[in-house]
């Protein structure tokens, strides 16, 4: 089988499913290839943020009111839970004005169910998706990239001039252009399990996130499902799990079955299915994410928040970004790297905030400790100053169109 078009995307995940919805949408024909037939697992928290929101709302407004009544595989969430390293428990619930939006800020939804959700979304007209097709090989002659791919077995030969790197966390792309590097310090390892009937879950569905007093920097946290079930799971920075010689899967166990703030929750709660683990690559790298003929977009691109371990939304935002910087590159035909000059600043502009605040925490790791263990959200004054955050930011998700400089 050859293929040629002027672009051509690999992964389909939130990322790459996203930069085809967006491409689409500015009537660019593209190719977008996966390993993977879909529906197909992915280990994740299964947290739909603020920007997952504002990304599934770009791509149609109805989803958000459709999934927050009608598909039972969305939980809506309400706000979070922080259990502090001192035990105290500080829920969060966000509570909209009345006569306005009245929408929850979060979701949860489990990956084996929204990728193929989005992934349903192609428009069939102007991409091409190959599913069970592995990209093995990369090249670029004279400004045209060379993909070979398999699919069971037949060899498939695709060539294009611009190509999308949108294959996550191991990416081919990274590995062919030479920077599939791990480094520790911006980068987190990560395992979640599924459970089911754990106790005291909040009647308004909120994502509990809670800090073990002896692991610094590490979170363990509960998110609700639809049917009694949670996606629960431990995290922590890949330099502090091969200072401490961290064995993450143990350590998940050891909190489930003897954490004071946690075994009674899980006495009468049995697991559905594995502890699994995958690495986040973190956005405090700040991966240069363009060059000659590519762009990389969500865990290619290392855009996971250091703040939070999300990557679903910054992923999808990144490739509503590519879609703009490629539809530029079309219309100036050239695809060289300084086309794609302020494609980082893009991607960046609504992470930053949260590399900064990454890296002061890391600076002083007293004032995360302090801010953990002081936040009390039901403090009149602290719960106004975040209910108002809140209501803007909701309001950002579920309005504001989100704007793409090229140049
Ligand atoms: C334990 C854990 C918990 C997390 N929790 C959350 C959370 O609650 N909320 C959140 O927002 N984020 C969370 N994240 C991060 C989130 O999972 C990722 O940021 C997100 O999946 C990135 O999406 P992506 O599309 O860039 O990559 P992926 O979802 O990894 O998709 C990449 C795609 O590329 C395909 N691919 C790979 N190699 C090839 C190849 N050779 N040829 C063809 N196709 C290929 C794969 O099949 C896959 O479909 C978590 C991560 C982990 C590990």
């Amino acid at each position: 089988l050859n293929l040629h078009s002027v672009v051509c995307i690999i992964g389909a995940g939130p990322s790459g499913a996203a930069t085809s919805i967006f491409l689409s949408r500015l009537g660019i024909k593209h190719i977008i290839v996966d390993s993977a037939t879909f529906p197909r697992n992915k280990t994740c928290g299964d947290g739909l943020d603020l920007k997952s929101v504002r990304m599934l709302n770009h791509i149609d407004p109805a989803i958000l009111s459709e999934i927050a009544v009608a598909d039972p595989h969305f939980t809506p969430s309400w706000g979070f839970r922080f259990i502090t390293p001192q035990g105290r428990v500080r829920n969060f619930e966000y509570k909209p004005l009345p006569g306005k939006i009245h929408q929850p800020p979060f979701f949860v939804c489990k990956r084996m169910y929204f990728d193929h959700f989005l992934v349903k979304r192609i428009d069939k007209q102007t991409a091409t998706f190959l599913q069970g097709t592995k990209v093995v090989d990369i090249s670029r002659n004279a400004g045209v990239w060379h993909i070979t791919a398999k699919q069971k077995d037949t060899a498939v030969s695709i060539t294009c001039n611009l190509l999308i790197g949108a294959d996550g966390d191991h990416s081919v792309v990274l590995r062919y252009l030479g920077q599939r590097t791990i480094q520790k310090e911006y980068y987190a390892g990560s395992v979640r399990q599924y459970w089911k009937n754990i106790a005291g879950l909040h009647e308004k569905n909120l994502l509990e996130l809670y800090y073990p007093k002896d692991k610094p920097f590490s979170y363990f946290w509960i998110f609700p499902l639809p049917n009694g079930e949670a996606n629960v799971g431990f995290g922590v920075q890949s330099d502090l799990i091969a200072k401490h010689d961290y064995d993450l899967k143990h350590i998940f166990n050891d909190l489930i079955t003897t954490d004071k703030m946690l075994k009674h929750r899980f006495a009468d709660a049995s697991p559905v299915g594995p502890v699994q683990g995958w690495g986040l690559p973190l956005a405090s790298l700040q991966r240069k994410a363009s060059g000659d003929g590519y762009l990389l977009v969500g865990d290619a691109a290392s855009l996971v928040s250091p703040v939070t371990g999300e990557g679903i939304g910054t992923g999808m935002m990144s490739g509503y970004v590519a879609a703009h910087f490629a539809k530029h590159a079309i219309e100036k035909n050239n695809f060289n790297a300084d086309v794609f000059a302020h494609y980082n600043r893009e991607i960046y502009k609504r992470l930053m905030d949260d590399v900064k605040t990454h890296r002061r925490f890391q600076l002083f790791p007293r004032g995360f400790n302090w801010m953990v263990n002081h936040l009390n959200f039901e403090h009149p004054i602290i719960n106004r100053i975040l209910q108002n955050a809140m209501r803007k930011w909701v309001n950002t998700a579920y309005n504001a169109p989100l704007k793409v400089k090229v140049d």
